[in-house]
């Protein structure tokens, strides 16, 4: 059931096309051959080339050989050289292979009149080259059954059939390829329009080759730009269409403004094929490139429409500054991640929510951005929250240009890191901390020290050292638990007697060290006497087993004359004169 129907309309475009095909050719014929020998207006090949380009494969050789049929009917018909009506249909047959297969060949299928490359192609194959090729058989068996001038016959008919491939295909295809060229046909009153300015078209044409006085041949290019201007290709079309067939007919009649040229019936039809050509040239490619740019305007709104949707439902915030640093846009999950309102930062810099801190830095980023915009940025600040909380975000940044690379302007998308800042914190502190005491490892402590004496070079401090007193026989008599107690212990000792701002490290193994900043040695020293006591009046706990443990200390003071080197040998010098001194004491190093 399916199939029959296919193949009844396939038979039935099939049909259609090769009547039309000879109705054109007959009408050609019969009517446009005024240089005497070849026509001047030869649409039918359009036909061919449209079914060609649109219909199936299986159809084509159907398409071919019932237009061949009719070509050779039409000159049968009406063409006083019958006998070489076969050469004809060959010509003609030739003629439109030859447009098919170049179209074909450079990639153009039946979408041509929406880009403009498509058009130059079409334009330069079935307008001239398929033309001129196909034009050789005629040139070359006319003169000799009749005697005529081969360059005349040449150049008649290709002028004759390459205005007519330009003129019929693109109406042919609107025909064949409908789907592909109606966008302009939606709506309603779509047909009554296009009715009217069809209408309109043929009204003005009507009026300016109904008289001979005036050469009103400009006059019917206003309504056939408004057909371009409201239907684009097809209004183009249907327009040069239009005057093509109702000039054609007035001048064939001997009316209209071609009158008024001083030559032969045949030099105003060639003239009147000049004007159609530019007719052609000036309304199609126009239509095109309006074609072309209304695709590209429905692409900008597809790739809007994904942005919006994008920026409106991602948890990130999405802000889009102009190129001073204004807002422009801001996604609504500005409020759940800041708290702000997002139309309460349009107009307004971001920076006045960045922090104080980091503002400079963050109008910096921006001006990289600006200065970079082929690249993304990415920078870190932290920012206030409505309720006057700060967090830290992190933003992407890209600038966006127009066609001449000047910055429009920057998509901008902020993240909440503060979870991750916090967790990075954490593995710092990690990576700085000893695990078992929680006072600063040996790295970490060096580095407060450089800092310390980088950040206030002319700032006094002091440095001890400490070493608890024969941790071996701790270990040796109560177990390595018992040590590991009492290293804890010390650690307590040690936080519990000195201030919030000096500095507790662990140097390795039992050895300790205090950095005290803005203390004098002798205040340092007093420190280590408090820690010293401490420590030896205190019972350790270790299991079922208690006992005491002391510990030695040597100071040193921190000077800017002293390298950071010396003054950790000064304090272990001081620290071993503790030692052999008896142990349990604070040595202060010698000056
Ligand atoms: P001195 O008074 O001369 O300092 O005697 P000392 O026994 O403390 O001598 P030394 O400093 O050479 O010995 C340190 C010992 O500390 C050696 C090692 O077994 C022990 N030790 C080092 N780290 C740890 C630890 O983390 N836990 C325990 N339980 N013992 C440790
Ligand atoms: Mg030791
Ligand atoms: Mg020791």
């Amino acid at each position: 059931m399916r199939r029959g129907r296919l193949f009844q309309s396939n038979f039935l475009v099939v049909a259609a096309v090769a009547l039309a095909y000879f109705l054109c050719a007959v009408g050609a014929i019969a009517f446009t051959r005024l240089s005497g020998h070849v026509a001047l207006l030869w649409l039918a090949t359009a036909l061919l080339v449209g079914a060609l380009l649109t219909r199936p494969a299986t159809e084509r050789p159907l398409h071919i050989a019932s237009c061949f049929a009719a070509s050779v009917a039409a000159s049968l018909a009406v063409s006083p050289y019958a006998p070489l009506a076969p050469v004809f249909g060959v010509a003609n047959i030739v003629e439109a292979l030859v447009a098919w297969a170049l179209l074909r060949g450079l990639g153009v299928d039946a979408r041509m009149f929406l880009s403009l490359r498509a058009l130059a192609v079409f334009v330069a194959t079935a307008g001239v080259v398929a033309p001129l090729a196909s034009g050789v058989i005629p040139a070359i068996t006319l003169p000799l059954y009749q005697g005529a001038d081969p360059w005349a016959v040449w150049l008649s008919w290709a002028i004759g059939h390459g205005l007519g491939a330009l003129i019929g295909t693109p109406i042919v295809l609107l025909a064949l390829a409908w789907p592909t060229y109606r966008d302009r046909f939606i709506g309603p009153a779509a047909l009554p329009r296009f009715v009217g300015v069809a209408l309109l078209v043929s009204g003005v044409t009507g009026l300016c080759f109904s008289q001979s006085h005036l050469p009103l041949l400009f006059v019917p290019i206003l309504p056939l730009i408004v057909a371009t201007m409201a239907f684009r290709v097809a209004g183009a079309t249907l327009g040069v269409f239009l005057i093509a067939l109702i000039g054609a007919a007035f001048t064939v009649m001997g009316m209209g403004p071609l009158e008024l040229i001083d030559g032969s019936d045949a030099f105003q039809l060639q003239f009147f094929q000049f004007y159609l050509a530019v007719l052609f040239l000036i309304a199609v490619p126009f239509a095109t490139m309006i074609a072309q740019n209304q695709r590209l305007a429905a692409s900008v709104a597809l790739s809007e429409a994904r942005y919006r949707l994008i920026s409106e439902h991602v948890s990130d915030v999405v802000l889009t500054l102009d190129p001073r640093g204004a807002v422009q846009f801001a996604s609504p999950s500005m409020r759940e991640v800041t708290g702000h309102a997002p139309e309460s930062i349009i107009g307004k810099s971001p920076a006045e929510l960045v922090h104080e801190v980091d503002r400079e830095r963050v109008r910096e980023a921006y001006r990289q951005v600006i200065a970079e915009p082929e690249r993304v940025h990415r920078f870190e600040f932290r920012g206030h929250t409505a309720t006057g909380g700060i967090r830290w975000f992190e933003t992407t940044a890209r600038a966006v240009r127009d066609t001449d690379q000047a910055v429009l302007s920057v998509v901008t998308v902020v993240r909440e890191v503060s979870q991750r800042k916090a967790r990075e914190a954490d593995l710092l502190r990690q990576a700085n901390t000893d695990p078992m005491t929680g006072v600063l490892n040996r790295r970490a402590f060096q580095d407060r020290i450089d800092q310390f004496r980088a950040n206030t070079p002319d700032r006094p401090g002091a440095l001890a050292l400490f070493d608890l007193d024969h941790f071996k026989r701790v270990n040796d008599g109560h177990g390595h638990d018992a040590g590991d107690a009492a290293l804890l212990h010390f650690a307590d000792v040690l936080r519990a007697s000195v201030r919030v701002e000096d500095v507790i490290g662990r140097l390795g193994g039992e050895e300790f060290a205090v950095l005290f900043p803005g203390l004098s040695t002798a205040a340092a020293m007093a420190a280590c006497e408090r820690v010293r006591r401490s420590l030896q009046d205190a019972r350790i706990h270790a299991g079922d087993t208690t006992f005491t443990i002391t510990v030695s200390a040597g100071v040193a003071p921190i000077r800017p004359d002293l390298s950071s080197d010396e003054v950790f040998r000064i304090a272990d010098a001081a620290l071993y004169r503790a030692k052999s001194r008896g142990r349990n004491r604070s040595e202060l190093a010698a000056a």
